[in-house]
């Protein structure tokens, strides 16, 4: 083993690795084996001013977003212009109700930051919400255990910030499963073809069925489209009636497979069951939508100003390219900007789920060639540099040692009854989830093999309670 900057490297990884297997921290790798999820030995610290900020704007953006999706005028509005040129976006705008039924509503979602560094220490930046597929509640929690196991004997242990958000995940999933009055009605998991997380998705199915006797079912879009029919207002598949939806692919446009998809995606939209998400959700999730938000005057509309001021400084300078911005002390439009800076701009298309984003000259070349139809499609956004710091991962067996950057995503859940929109049942913090990458690497994925997964630790001068002294992480 290497000379290491982490002491007793070796023990430390043969213990993390063996409990990674042994708790179920796992992904298919490359030839279809069963590997670790990468992951870190070594927690990011972080002040307890950073954590607290973030927690505390949680229940701003889960009104906000709840909000958003039910002024359909501004979705229109917002998305009708990238739907001329995006044919993902128009077949998602067409599927938005006219006449939505009234029936409970569940958002899931996760919230990703990052820590921008500043005169005042990281201040958390937004880089986007996700409000389909949230994933990596379990892994989370799992990768959380482990740190806090493998520094057990250490001060550092103790500092570790406990969080469990697949845990708050499987409680938010039963208390709206609950609304729905059938103990008999499953819920259906709805996967994209060929999913990779099927681990993190199985330890929210087993514990909804094992430890809740929620009845669930899992299939694709297109079975769902093929063989779900509504009586009598409900959604009804293979026999069994749907209380809820809860998608875990459905975002990109590869996992429409068919014309049945689409039909999936209008069935739990005029049914009955709850869609998690339901498509106003989802185009409230747009990135031309976010980049919207960062207009005070839009974002006024859906929250009073104190808290509008707090979203508003984690947001970052955003548009559409031949739209105007301000930054640095500068007004010009985004695309000008964004040529004459090319390392401090990112250009986005309406695409989830990872390696769709352009970076200095493909972003370049990109915008060089768009005709101006796409502009309203696409959405420069300002690049984001946290700093960097010291980590040790364990990617497939291995420790890599090196520079690194994080991104803090906190979970949440935004529970309503029909016409609830202002008395929620559930609007919550869950927990959080942390992903360390190399700090030349520009994506974020812990699945797709560019991130770790990797845990909070409070800086010594602001210890966190420890285990049974409260998680100030769940409220
Ligand atoms: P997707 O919806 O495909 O996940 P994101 O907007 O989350 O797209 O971007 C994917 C990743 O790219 C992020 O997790 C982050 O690592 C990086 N990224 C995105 N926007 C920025 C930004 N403004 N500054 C720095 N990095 C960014
Ligand atoms: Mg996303």
């Amino acid at each position: 083993m290497l000379h290491s900057a982490l002491p007793g490297l070796a023990d430390r990884v043969r213990e993390a690795r063996e409990y990674a297997l042994s708790r179920g921290l796992l992904k298919y790798g490359a030839q279809g084996q069963v590997v670790h999820l990468p992951f870190t030995l070594t927690p990011w610290q972080a002040p307890e001013r950073f954590v607290q900020q973030v927690h505390s704007l949680a229940g701003s953006f889960n009104r906000l977003y709840a909000r958003v999706s039910h002024d359909h005028d501004f979705l229109r509005q917002t998305l009708e212009p990238a739907a001329r040129t995006d044919e993902f976006v128009s077949r998602m705008l067409a599927c938005l109700p006219e006449d939505p039924p009234g029936r409970p509503e569940l958002f899931l979602t996760r919230n990703d930051f990052m820590p921008l560094q500043t005169p005042e220490g990281p201040s958390p930046r937004q880089v986007e919400i996700n409000m389909i597929a949230a994933s990596l509640g379990p892994a989370s929690q799992k990768v959380n255990d482990l740190q806090r196991f493998l520094y057990r004997e250490e001060d550092l242990g103790k500092r570790i910030l406990p969080t469990r958000p697949g845990d708050e995940q499987i409680r938010v999933l039963v208390q709206a499963w609950r609304l729905f009055g059938d103990p008999q009605a499953r819920i259906l998991f709805v996967l994209p073809p060929g999913e990779k997380g099927v681990f993190d998705q199985l330890t929210l199915a087993s514990a909804l069925v094992l430890e809740h006797g929620v009845p669930m079912l899992r299939c694709t879009m297109e079975e769902l489209g093929r063989e779900g029919e509504i009586r009598a207002g409900d959604l009804w598949f293979r026999g069994r009636r749907v209380a809820m939806g809860y998608f875990r692919g459905g975002y990109a446009p590869a996992h429409y497979e068919g014309e049945a998809s689409w039909n999936a995606r209008r069935l739990l939209e005029a049914s009955t069951a709850i869609s998690v998400p339901s498509i106003p959700a989802q185009l409230a999730n747009m990135k031309m939508v976010q980049g919207r938000l960062t207009s005070a005057e839009i974002l006024r509309r859906y929250l009073p100003d104190s808290e509008a001021e707090a979203v508003a400084a984690t947001f970052v300078a955003m548009a559409p390219p031949s739209e105007e911005v301000t930054w640095n002390g500068q007004r010009a439009p985004a695309r000008e900007l964004a040529l004459a800076f090319p390392e401090d701009w990112v250009l986005k298309p309406q695409r989830e789920g990872g390696g769709n984003n352009l970076y200095g000259q493909d972003m370049v070349h990109r915008l060089e060639a768009m005709r101006p139809a796409e502009d309203p499609a696409f959405i420069l956004m300002e690049y984001i540099r946290p700093a960097a710091f010291h980590s040790v991962r364990l990617v497939e067996n291995e420790p890599v040692e090196g520079l690194c950057l994080t991104e803090f995503g906190t979970f949440g859940a935004f529970l309503m009854e029909p016409g609830g929109l202002e008395r929620p049942l559930v609007d919550e913090d869950l927990g959080y989830l942390l992903r360390t990458k190399d700090h030349q690497s520009r994506e974020g994925l812990v699945i797709g093999g560019y991130a770790a997964l990797d845990v909070l630790a409070l800086e010594e001068s602001t210890r966190c309670p420890g285990p049974g002294e409260g998680n100030p992480s769940a409220r």
